[in-house]
């Protein structure tokens, strides 16, 4: 974890980094929250990052804390602080403190925190192999296209991914179609050799590595088609894989009691994680 945080316009000893106990964030998960890689000490796709907290904080009516330009400063004057060049930042905006009480306070200030950390080192293994995912019903609401730090539903589910020996659980709504996993977008290959993934509703989260993998996936001839999926499809599916912005690509080879493919990390999984890879260099490599 970071050895200093940002709170509230300081930079703190992260062991004494606090907000108040009647933080909106805390009592009512009213705050929204950003994840940003950072490659050789550059944001990886910071725009498309403030561009969705912008969104988010629009959709929950929370004030904009402080111009793009500022928050860049933050982050980047954080990660520097704690030497990370490879890693990511965590940010946060909550409503404001207020006495506890449903309705949004007026002239609440919002609360702005960010930690850093650097990213743990890939396990290969899990990269040669594949990882396993589990699928769970979606218990989530129904505005999971804001990013907010209302977790529960994802921590349920991550936890009962961990008790399974498995990566990620992948959630399905009542349809019997798969939403996301709990921290990353869910994405198959059919036997058709179609990729597919679901389409940015208010049923998921728009991720970024989502958003510019489908560029990258165009870019280099893949059939994409943008459409929901069933458990069925995906237990049947060629490929199966997961995007977010800290585990870049990360293939899936068992669902649940499925095979995917013959097993192993498919073509499509394994071109796409090196193509993402390479334009995370050209990032890491690029002059200021
Ligand atoms: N879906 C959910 C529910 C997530 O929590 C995340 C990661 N925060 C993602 C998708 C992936 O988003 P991104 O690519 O922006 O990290």
């Amino acid at each position: 974890m970071s050895r200093f945080s940002y709170v509230n316009g300081r930079f703190v000893r992260h062991g004494i980094a606090s907000v108040h106990i009647e933080d909106r964030g805390y009592q009512f998960a009213d705050g929204v929250y950003e994840v940003i890689a950072l490659a050789g000490g550059r944001f990886v796709d910071l725009d498309l990052h403030l561009t969705r907290l912008d969104r988010s904080l629009g959709e929950l009516r929370i004030a904009r804390p402080m111009s793009d330009r500022a928050l860049t400063m933050v982050l980047s004057n954080l990660a520097k602080r704690n030497g990370i060049r490879d890693g990511s930042v965590y940010l946060q905006v909550t409503r404001g403190v207020a006495p506890r009480d449903f309705a949004f306070p007026v002239d609440a200030v919002p609360q702005v925190v960010a930690t850093a950390r650097r990213f743990k080192p890939v396990d290969p293994k899990a990269l040669a192999d594949g990882v396993k995912a589990i699928t769970i019903p979606d218990l989530r609401w129904a505005r999971c296209d804001i990013k907010s730090v209302a977790l529960l539903p994802a921590a349920m589910g991550k936890q009962a991914a961990r008790e399974a020996g498995a990566y990620e659980a992948w959630q399905y709504d009542r349809d019997g179609f798969v939403t996301e996993g709990t921290s990353s977008n869910a994405w198959i290959v059919t036997n058709e050799g179609e990729l597919i993934t679901r389409p940015p509703t208010n049923a998921i989260l728009n991720g970024i590595t989502r958003q510019v993998m489908i560029e990258l996936a165009k870019d280099a001839g893949l059939r994409f088609v943008e459409r929901a999926f069933t458990v069925d499809e995906a237990h049947a599916a060629r490929e199966a894989f997961v995007t977010s912005s800290t585990s870049f690509v990360m293939p899936i080879t068992q669902l649940d009691d499925a095979t995917i493919g013959n097993g192993k990390p498919g073509s499509f999984s394994v071109r796409l994680r090196e193509t993402y890879l390479a334009r995370m260099a050209e990032i890491a490599g690029a002059r200021a």
